[in-house]
């Protein structure tokens, strides 16, 4: 890996709090407003700062400049991120208290390239504070929060990029279940992650099973592809399902959009990972599974293994991004 430079954005728009499907809220900070859905005509705009959200019994507090924007029959909630921030955000979250400094730089790296690169997935926002994109819930753990920002400050700009020079679209998982997945055949187009399937020996995830009625399995599949014609499976040699195919448009949708539809209508939690089996039963799908998310990228599992062994943040990047440069973004003034 070498040195490469890139020019990025200095903030991200995040649309946040959209599961709560926000009608109204209340917004505490420097000024203190309650915006509802019914009443808003033109988007309130506030300042850069920290400001307190409550929308019904939850409350988050963000900091940056807030946008909120009244929709057909919710608010809009759009935060003006610092990047760094974000990136903060996203690492407490996605880790655990007690992980050792080299695990928490890895998901800093992998959370800044991630979100760099896979920007603008929500028109006006850039990304939104699910897991969709990357969940921001914040960690209940004051030191474990504090460790994160300071794991996000020591890798500031850094990224991982590609062959061509872009900031590679870095995803990661929790548990690859003993290798991890080809991108390729996980999201289904060329490579823009530089990841590849490589072993992770002593990774081992527990399978799961789900038992779903046909019909949710059918509007999970309509669902990630955005049509309705006949449906078909692609399997892989070893039988997982890896496309679902409209077989009048010829239409797809990779294996992990899937997964992630079939989840949402399970409720979450579910469907738990994207390498998984489809047997009909009767009435039901049964649905197998290895792994727990799609596998491509970096496993959180492995990576907090190696970190424990001693191993840095360079030779865990390298173990699971063979095919990216080490690099460092600029952040430009907006
Ligand atoms: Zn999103
Ligand atoms: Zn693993």
């Amino acid at each position: 890996m070498s040195a490469a430079l890139a020019l990025a954005a200095t903030a991200l728009d995040v649309l946040v709090m959209t599961q709560l499907h926000p009608r109204a809220a209340q917004i505490d900070g420097p000024r203190h407003v309650r915006v509802a859905v019914d009443t808003l005509r033109a988007p309130l705009q506030l300042p850069d700062a920290e400001w307190r959200v409550r929308v019904g019994r939850e409350t988050r507090t963000w900091r940056g400049a807030l946008r909120i924007a009244p929709g057909a029959d919710e608010l809009a909630i759009i935060v003006r991120m610092p990047i760094e921030e974000y990136v903060a955000r996203a690492v407490a979250a996605e880790t655990e208290p007690g992980a050792p400094p080299a695990l928490l730089e890895a998901q800093a790296i992998v959370s800044r390239s991630y979100a760099l690169a896979a920007r603008g997935r929500h028109g006006a926002a850039d990304a939104c504070d699910l897991a969709h994109c990357q969940a921001l819930r914040e960690s209940p753990s004051h030191e474990h929060r504090a460790n994160s920002r300071a794991a996000a400050d020591r890798t500031a700009g850094q990224v991982l990029v590609l062959a061509d020079g872009r900031v590679a679209r870095t995803p990661f998982h929790a548990a690859c279940g003993g290798s991890t997945a080809d991108p390729r055949a996980i999201f289904g187009r060329d490579d823009v992650s530089g990841a590849a399937a490589v072993p992770d020996p002593g990774c081992s995830a527990p399978g799961w099973e789900a038992r779903l009625p046909r019909d949710v399995v059918e509007r999970a599949a309509i669902e990630a592809l955005g049509s309705r014609g006949p449906l078909s499976y692609e399997r892989a040699a070893d039988g997982r399902v890896v496309r679902v195919l409209d077989e009048r448009t010829g239409r797809w949708a990779n294996g992990d959009a899937f997964a992630r539809a079939l989840d949402r209508l399970a409720g979450w939690g579910v469907v738990r990972g994207s390498r998984m089996w489809l047997d009909p039963a009767g009435a039901f799908v049964r649905i197998r599974g290895t792994g727990i998310g799609h596998g491509a990228g970096l496993c959180q599992a492995g990576a907090l293994r190696r970190a424990r062994q001693g191993q840095s943040v360079q030779e865990i990047l390298s173990h699971y991004f063979p095919n990216a440069r080490w690099g460092r973004v600029e952040h430009r003034s907006p």
